[in-house]
């Protein structure tokens, strides 16, 4: 079966070909970062817009790039939810619309079960079960993930993401948007030794997670450097440092006591912060110590892409499940209340 999938959650424009016998056949991505880093972060009108400006030549160049027809395609899926409503619709719309016109079932699918998994995609990808980490701009979860919509919610962040706390420690670093990169580039020539920021909720048992104190924590840290008029390149640097290690930390003692609690050896982390050095180095070293392992997308499945969307949709697409009434676009959706596809009701 040969799915065509499209992704328009948010800011990033993605189209893939996904075949259950070949894999995948081609991928494209088209990212609006640059059109909202004037406005520090995503503005959901302009995302809109620029998704319906750019869809349907991506979903052309797919096409060109794995020599198929519109006859050569089995089915379309696209991101139902979570995510901005009116970016949603673009990619909901352009589906239903096609399908319509090609005469395929379509099928709308969760963006984070895209992301979750995104390492399926890989020659070594893992087996179920696996404990997931989901860490992206918009969700942080640890789940036990069983088989296919079988996901255990174990712990979430009770306020920020940690790519959220990422991108707004960057713009209190003055670092352009999105942040986490930035964050992880300015703290390579920090000095860890300076600052010891908190690990919060790592003090007592569960598997939650709270980045918004951490922000406070950062911002109050440059504050008390710009009072002292002490604020040059090197001392941001440690302050990112700092905090990207807070951050970081945090994540691998939860991811331990995840792997413990469900006594779980396979660990996948997938989302825009599992592209974070830092955090993979911490991980490998964690997780051979207790014979375990990880497994990630390859960097640029990381963030946001229609690659990842295509597979998850393939594979609920070939279990028979499709949409039978109108397009779905819904901002707001549980991962933990999917179901696997022989029993999922449409
Ligand atoms: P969601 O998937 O929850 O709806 P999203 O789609 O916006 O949110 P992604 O595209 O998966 O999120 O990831 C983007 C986030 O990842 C941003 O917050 C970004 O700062 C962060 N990020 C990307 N690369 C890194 C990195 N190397 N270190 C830390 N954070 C990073
Ligand atoms: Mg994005
Ligand atoms: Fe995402």
């Amino acid at each position: 079966m040969r799915v065509l999938g499209i992704e328009t959650s948010c800011d990033e424009t993605g189209v893939a070909i996904y075949d259950t016998d070949q894999g995948l056949l081609a991928d494209a991505l088209y990212s609006q970062i640059a059109m909202h880093a004037e406005f520090g972060g995503v503005v959901p009108e302009l995302a809109s817009r620029d998704h319906t400006r750019k869809l349907l030549p991506l979903i052309q160049q797919v096409m060109d790039e794995a020599q198929l027809k519109a006859a050569d395609i089995d089915a379309i899926t696209y991101t139902a939810g979570p995510g901005l409503v009116g970016a949603l619709m673009v990619g909901a719309s352009t589906a239903h619309g096609l399908a319509k016109a090609w005469g395929v079932p379509v099928l709308g699918v969760h963006h984070m079960e895209g992301h979750l998994l995104a390492p399926m995609l890989e020659d070594d990808a893992p087996e179920f079960p696996f404990v997931a980490l989901l860490v992206s701009g918009g969700h942080t979860q640890l789940v036990a993930v069983r088989g296919l919509g079988e996901y255990e919610l174990l712990g979430e962040s009770v306020d920020d993401a940690a790519g959220e706390a990422f991108d707004k420690a960057a713009k209190m670093l003055e670092l352009p948007y999105p942040g986490g990169p930035q964050v992880a580039k300015l703290a390579e020539q920090g000095d860890p030794r300076r600052y010891r920021f908190p690990r919060p909720m790592t003090d007592r048992p569960g598997l939650d997670f709270s980045f918004s104190g951490l922000k406070t924590h950062t911002m109050v840290t440059l504050k008390k450097a710009k009072a002292a008029d002490d604020l040059d390149e090197q001392h941001c640097a440690d302050i990112a440092r700092a905090f990207e290690e807070a951050v970081v930390d945090t994540l691998v003692i939860k991811c331990r006591r995840a792997l413990d609690q469900t006594g779980l050896k396979r660990l996948v982390v997938a989302g825009g912060v599992s592209a974070n050095t830092r955090l993979r180095e911490r991980l490998s070293h964690e997780l051979t110590k207790r014979n375990a392992r990880a497994y990630y997308p390859r960097g640029r499945f990381c963030t946001d892409n229609g690659a990842m969307i295509a597979y998850v949709g393939a594979q609920r697409l070939n279990a028979g499940e499709q949409d039978t009434g109108p397009m779905k676009a819904v901002p707001r959706w549980p991962l933990d209340s999917l179901a696997a596809p022989s029993t999922a009701q449409d």
